[in-house]
């Protein structure tokens, strides 16, 4: 294991200033903070923070990146806690080491092909700083190095994943050596066989040609020498995974791949690469449509060289790459080296192409090159690609992007319409939150549901996706159509008993062309909704029965089996059902299970008021109306006399509130008033003095001296109805006040 002076020393010889004591804090830190921990292999937990600590000095990371690397599995594995790490090494450090937390959620996830281009966004979207995202890549090279301790099944897993989210990540943030080794690991795990033969394969055919390769070397370095160009050659292999690609994708065998052997030249300067290409190409022959300049036209992830093929001194073909020391530094470690690159003047810039999700990267990059400190630019370097999205996930690992601004709500709907239908509440993170809460990146949404819930309709307005909104457009429908198909059974029932016959729903099937209706819910529904008159059902059903129309008195209430209808502000009221057979639920006081619970919704209300109110503590009744439902009436109302030839329109209503309840009910109210400066405003005053609210005013008659006006008020009670009644009889200007139809 690397001793911590020595982790210092490889920093300083690329930072000769390092600040040693925040390195040294962190190697102590995490070493206790990870105490006795094993890894799968045995080893101490600690050597890997430290393994991938000395990743990133290869990669001459700043030190801040290097404590984060030693720290990065603290807040996930030991009982450090963010604000912990916040006081001992500052808040940069401790979001940057939260940010790992974060994204070791990733590992969680079940590999799922369609979740890979999620997870990479992700992977960018909670990364936020491109230090957490290099952190995390040398992270998973060491994880994948030792990868050979794991449990089979996980290890390819973890292979795949890597194949399919890491490597090409890391190749977009122009990490090629990351990449090339993460794809050979994870080749080497997924498909064993595959690579053992090609690499076989591969050392057979270096070993061969190992005279041509040195010959090749010492032509090139002879032909510089030359030219008084001076270089650096270094020759490379193809790695296993690339050949193999290769022979898959161009399904080439491996006899006919040509660019097995590799050459870098290395120069001092841009003119100096043309100088050695010049060289080159006068030498020996050039493989026609295989030179590529990316030296005046760069390639999107900011890779940088010239690309050719040409036939060598013994008829083989070479592929040469020739390119600055920068440059070089840029293939190797990407975003990383550019702490280093200075070269920003001499650099040709090609034409951008924003099309590309990835051009975030090169923009990045061209900002680096131009900065005074390429550290703070590090430091302040935010990954802004996605930033309209959310990802976040189940408890069970499963990964939902959804739009910024997405509540739980929405992430129910997104795993299923009937969690989102059923969805009560939501625990984000462990903690239960507000539906209303605006989901971050990386949450664990729980979700908690109930059978008996409907989606309020007010939900409709909160949630940002479409599915969401659909659905619960869909549910306030089905809802209110079940409001009004109970409360029509309970009509029914009591329609039938009117007529001294039993009511069942199969009664209704053999009727429904006659009643005109597709389905017996549907003729549950009209006559819910006032539409399709009972006594027209009776007779459906009963062609036979006469009906005696017995004038109806006003209705008795009863104490048993009364069913529930609730309005939008809450009010409840309740309907008799059928003379109950049921008793025990009634007499247990409760709402008993045919209980119609009638709840407003979006002004689409079964029970409404008429134009002149009605206040608890007025008897009342309920007249059904076509397509509306139940219209609530005080029973003094001469309005109702409208009604006295159609007992089937009667409903028995009664108030089931109680001192809780606190709300408000309409009230009309009719104001005889001296007509005098500040007559109004003194009659608002004593309304408002009352605690009452006024709705609309109107003025009914005029006279030179008396102006009789409509109040629609909103009292709690009758009680409180009377008691402003009177306080403004007793005022000097009022003539009269008295309750409109009470
Ligand atoms: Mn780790």
């Amino acid at each position: 294991m690397m001793r911590q002076y020595e982790l210092v020393e490889r920093v300083q010889r690329y930072k000769p200033d390092v600040n040693e004591a925040l390195l040294n804090k962190a190697y102590v830190y995490a070493m206790q903070k990870h105490g006795h921990q094993k890894r799968a292999s045995g080893d101490p937990f600690f050597s890997h923070p430290l393994e991938v600590a000395a990743i990133l000095t290869e990669m001459r990371m700043d030190e801040a990146t290097i404590a984060v690397a030693l720290l990065h599995d603290t807040i996930e594995d030991t009982t450090a806690t963010r604000q912990e790490i916040d006081e001992l090494f500052g808040p940069d450090i401790g979001r940057l080491v939260e940010g790992l937390t974060k994204l070791s959620k990733l590992d969680l996830v079940s590999k799922k092909a369609e979740q890979a281009e999620n997870l990479r966004k992700l992977l960018l979207a909670i990364s936020e700083d491109v230090r957490v995202l290099l952190v995390k890549l040398a992270d998973r090279l060491h994880n994948m190095r030792t990868l050979d301790h794991m449990r089979s099944d996980k290890r390819v897993r973890i292979a795949e994943e890597t194949m399919e989210i890491y490597a090409p990540l890391a190749g977009r943030m122009g990490m090629q050596d990351m990449r090339e080794e993460l794809e050979e690991l994870a080749f080497r795990t997924i498909n064993p066989e595959a690579h053992r033969t090609v690499t076989e394969r591969l050392k057979d055919v270096f070993e061969r040609n190992r005279n041509v390769i040195a010959e090749i070397e010492r032509a090139l370095l002879t032909l510089f020498e030359k030219y008084g160009i001076e270089v650096q050659v270094k020759s490379r292999q193809k790695k296993p995974w690339s050949v193999f690609r290769k022979m898959e994708t161009k399904a080439l065998s491996f006899e006919q791949l040509s660019d097995i052997f590799g050459f870098r030249v290395i120069v001092g300067t841009i003119e100096g690469c043309y100088l050695a290409l010049g060289a080159i190409h006068t030498t020996w022959s050039m493989v026609p449509g295989r030179f590529k300049d990316y030296i005046s036209t760069p390639k999107q992830n900011d890779y940088r060289s010239i690309h050719t093929t040409i036939v060598g001194p013994s008829r083989q073909r070479v592929e040469l790459q020739i390119r600055t020391r920068d440059m070089d530094e840029v293939a190797e470690y990407g975003v990383a080296a550019h702490s280093l690159y200075k070269d920003s003047a001499a650099r040709a810039t090609g034409p951008s192409s924003d099309t590309n999700a990835y051009a975030w990267l090169r923009r990045t990059i061209e900002q680096l090159s131009e900065g005074d400190s390429p550290e703070d630019f590090l430091e302040n370097t935010k990954l802004e690609l996605f930033h309209d999205q959310v990802f976040c996930f189940t408890p069970k690992g499963m990964l939902i992007a959804l739009p910024r601004g997405a509540t739980p709500i929405d992430f129910a709907y997104a795993v299923h319409t009937d969690i989102g239908d059923t969805c009560v509440g939501a625990k984000v993170n462990g903690r239960i939150m507000p539906l209303m809460t605006e989901l971050k990146n990386g949450d664990e949404v729980d979700i908690i549901r109930s059978k008996a819930q409907v989606p309020p309709a007010a939900w409709e307005s909160v949630v940002v996706t479409g599915k969401a909104r659909s659905a619960i457009r869909r549910a306030t429908k089905n809802a209110i159509r079940k409001q009004y198909s109970g409360l029509g059974t309970r009509i029914l029932e009591r329609a039938f008993e009117r007529a001294g016959k039993a009511f069942s729903k199969e009664k209704l099937k053999p009727v429904l062309h006659r009643l005109a209706r597709k389905d017996v819910e549907d003729v549950l529904a009209a006559v819910g909704r006032g539409e399709l008159a009972s006594g027209d059902v009776v007779k459906a059903v009963f062609p036979d029965y006469k009906d005696e129309r017995i004038t109806q008195t006003a209705p008795r209430q009863r104490e048993e089996g009364w069913y529930n209808l609730r309005n939008a502000a809450g009010m409840l009221f309740q309907i008799p059902g059928r003379a109950s057979k049921k008793k025990g639920a009634a007499e247990g006081g409760e709402k008993g299970e045919g209980a119609v619970p009638i709840r407003g919704v979006r002004g689409d209300l079964p029970v409404r008021f008429a134009p002149e109110g009605a206040v608890p503590g007025d008897r009342i009744v309920g007249i059904m109306q076509p397509g509306s439902g139940i219209t609530i009436y005080p029973i003094q109302s001469p309005s109702l006399t409208a009604f006295d030839d159609q007992p089937e329109r009667w409903i028995d209503v009664r108030w089931d509130i109680d001192e809780t309840t606190r709300e408000r009910f309409p009230a009309r109210i009719s104001v005889t008033a001296i007509n005098a400066p500040g007559s109004l405003a003194e009659i608002a005053q004593v309304v408002a003095a009352n605690d009452a609210n006024i709705h609309t005013l109107s003025m009914v008659r005029t006279a030179p001296d008396f102006t009789e006006m409509a109040i629609d008020l909103e009292v709690w009670d009758l009680k409180h109805l009377n008691r402003l009644l009177s306080q403004l009889k007793d005022n000097a200007i009022v003539s009269e006040a008295k309750r409109v139809n009470g």
